[in-house]
């Protein structure tokens, strides 16, 4: 409506109105079923989280291992091929403090969203999710978090695991920050409290499994 329009022509519609059926009114039950599927990648990737792991695929086309895992690579538009476990240790690629909660309202603490990039997946290849104990203040997050900084899956207990992103409470700081290697942080590499010792052969230096799953 313009502002040049003073006068609305017809009679304004009060709540008083309807409520007291002063108008027509007629109620209608929308019957909306429907499903959504994670498709074949996500679905694997999500059970996966329950064991504590995590999945990607890989393309023969680009070499790539890609995380999350799809079905097709983007790059080359070609299938993928294999399924890779990968480290739920990684680096933090980018990440922001956050003051807004996930329904939109404010918070009073900040939040740290992140982009890590797994180790034994492709560079660049990683998942977003949140840092934790690097701090509840502006001040001493951003003297903690660094671009490139390595940092370990900190997963909920196996038994609250429900097949989710959420089943990886949040990315803490590695306890060596000076570690160069994947796994070579001192966070025992991809070993979670469920999980198999560690080995160090060849390219499986964080003790994820290494290789194809
Ligand atoms: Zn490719």
């Amino acid at each position: 409506m313009s502002v040049h329009i003073r006068d609305y022509p017809g009679i304004p519609l009060k709540d008083r109105d309807i409520g007291e059926g002063r108008v027509l009114t007629t109620e209608w039950h929308v019957k909306a079923q429907y499903a959504w599927d994670t498709g074949a990648a996500l679905s694997r990737f999500f059970r996966a989280l329950k064991e504590g792991k995590i999945y990607g695929r890989w393309c023969p086309g680009c070499d790539r291992i890609v995380v999350p895992p799809r079905m097709f690579c983007e790059w080359c538009f070609r299938p993928t091929v294999r399924w890779v476990e990968v480290c739920d240790t990684g680096r933090v690629n980018t990440f922001s403090v956050s003051y807004v909660n996930w329904d939109a309202s404010r918070s009073a603490v900040p939040r740290v969203p992140a982009v890590i990039e797994l180790d034994g997946a492709s560079p660049g290849m990683g998942i977003m999710h949140l840092l934790g104990e690097v701090g509840d203040t502006l001040e001493e997050i951003l003297r903690r978090v660094k671009v490139g900084m390595p940092v370990r899956a900190v997963w909920k207990p196996p038994a609250e695991r429900q097949g989710a992103i959420t089943d990886i409470l949040y990315f803490a700081p590695c306890r060596d920050e000076g570690a160069t290697e994947p796994g070579g942080c001192g966070c025992g590499g991809a070993v979670g409290a469920d999980r198999a010792a560690p080995t160090t052969s060849g390219t499986d230096a964080c003790g994820c499994g290494g290789g194809e799953g």
